[in-house]
């Protein structure tokens, strides 16, 4: 089946009591008073309709996929490969057999990472450029590389107002330079990468490139051909979807290149003892039973998302991240973390005298959910000479409302610390 704008039916006007409605948990308490959710980087909640499909799956539709061939498998294999397509249209990838499912971001970048070295893509002594911003799923997976290998890691620096310093990215690159991997939009600080940049500059010198969209696709909208990445990883339960699914890009040039992640069923075309031949991308690189309703629920994610105008989406949050940001800034002792002029909204600060786990313990108890720590950044947060940050992150659920209820916890807070 072809996805196409009509699958959408009509743009919804952007109206966030009628947004919020879609989602139950937000009608709920927590510690008596109504929950106020500005986690959104670490996981966002989720529509009746990614619910709904979730549990219709499972009463009416669930079987294994693709090697049945009665009614249930054939259904459920429909469902699956149908949601690949939303994906591929959601990205606009050139073909839906460049859609991989993950289990989420990490996966992704482990695939590429462990893929491309089993490849002999890396000698010892070669190259792989990340950048000081990185999630920790995007340091490890080319540390272990390195120590299996020999690669030598480079770091992208960033400035005070935590964006990436571009000039400094191509004084980086040499002729032992064998991978780009960055992050689209910090989870951290905010900070929206300038990625097509970097991805024309590591172009420039035959590199090829991946991006962590973790916490780009809720919120971007995001056009892989446009950015010209080679890879792009992200994560289905950050966008609306199920936990334990996500998606790797990959361009097919590359994949069908690329030997698999993982041995098992499903990617195999055939199997003796002597020799093993592989199945097409994608299927190659999916071993095993997939999360089969990961896949469908994250096709719904994809349809509640779609049924917005993007810009408007956007419009909306960087209007919460202007008023969040004017809100808290006017708090004595309070500093804002990651000033950068391209940023989502998302706003990590540290108060005077009190420590973050206090600042997140305390206002818990106001209902109010974000978080605190090194949000898996350690050394982006070592920059900044801090242990750890707290973290209020927006979607497009949140109302002004809820940011003048967490200010006016954390004046609470700091009146206790007082
Ligand atoms: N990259 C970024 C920027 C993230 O924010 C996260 C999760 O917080 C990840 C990668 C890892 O995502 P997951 O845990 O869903 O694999």
């Amino acid at each position: 089946m072809e996805v196409t704008e009509s699958t959408y039916g009509k743009t919804r006007i952007f109206d966030v009591e009628k947004i919020r409605n879609d989602f139950p948990i937000l009608s709920r308490e927590v510690n008596g008073k109504p929950l106020v959710y500005l986690d959104n980087a670490a996981t966002t909640q989720k529509p009746y309709s990614v619910i709904e499909t979730i549990s219709h799956y499972y009463k009416f539709n669930n079987a294994n996929i693709h090697r049945g061939l009665h009614f249930l498998s054939e259904v459920a294999t429909e469902e699956y490969e149908k949601a690949r397509l939303k994906v591929k249209e959601f990205i606009n990838a050139l073909s839906a057999s460049e859609i991989i499912f993950v289990r989420g971001t990490t996966e992704g970048i482990n695939l590429v990472a462990e893929s491309l070295s089993r490849k002999n893509h890396f000698e010892e002594g070669d190259e792989v450029i990340i950048s000081h911003m990185e999630h920790h799923s995007n340091i490890i997976p080319w540390q272990l590389l390195r120590d299996e290998k020999g690669i030598v890691l480079k770091v992208i620096p960033i400035n005070d107002k935590g964006e990436l310093i571009l000039e400094e990215f191509e004084k980086l690159i040499t002729p032992k330079t064998k991978f780009v991997s960055v992050v689209h939009v910090s989870n951290t600080l905010g900070t929206v990468n300038p990625v097509k940049e970097i991805v024309d500059i590591a172009h420039k010198y035959d590199i090829p490139v991946l991006l962590d969209g973790a916490q780009a696709t809720a919120h971007l909208k995001i056009d892989v051909q446009d950015l010209g990445c080679d890879f792009y990883a992200f994560s289905g339960h950050k966008m609306f979807g199920p936990t334990g699914i996500g998606v790797l890009y990959g361009k097919a040039e590359l994949l069908e290149e690329m030997p698999p992640y993982q041995g098992g069923g499903e990617m195999i075309r055939e199997v003796s003892f002597e020799k093993t031949t592989y199945n097409d991308i994608p299927h190659k690189f999916e071993a095993g039973t997939p999360n089969i309703v990961g896949g469908i629920g994250l096709g719904a994610a994809i349809d509640y998302l779609r049924s917005f105008n993007f810009t408007e989406i956007h419009r909306y949050e960087q209007e919460l991240l202007k008023y969040g940001t004017k809100l808290l800034s006017d708090i004595e002792g309070l500093k804002i973390i990651g000033k950068a002029e391209n940023k989502n909204a998302v706003i990590s600060f540290v108060i005077d005298g009190v420590h973050p786990y206090d600042i997140g313990t305390i206002i818990d108890t106001d209902g109010i959910a974000i978080r605190t720590g090194h949000h898996c950044t350690q050394p982006l947060i070592e920059r900044f000479g801090l242990t750890a940050t707290a973290r209020a992150s927006f979607a497009m659920y949140n109302k002004k409302e809820e940011i003048d209820k967490l200010a006016e916890s954390l004046i609470r807070t700091i009146k206790m610390f007082k």
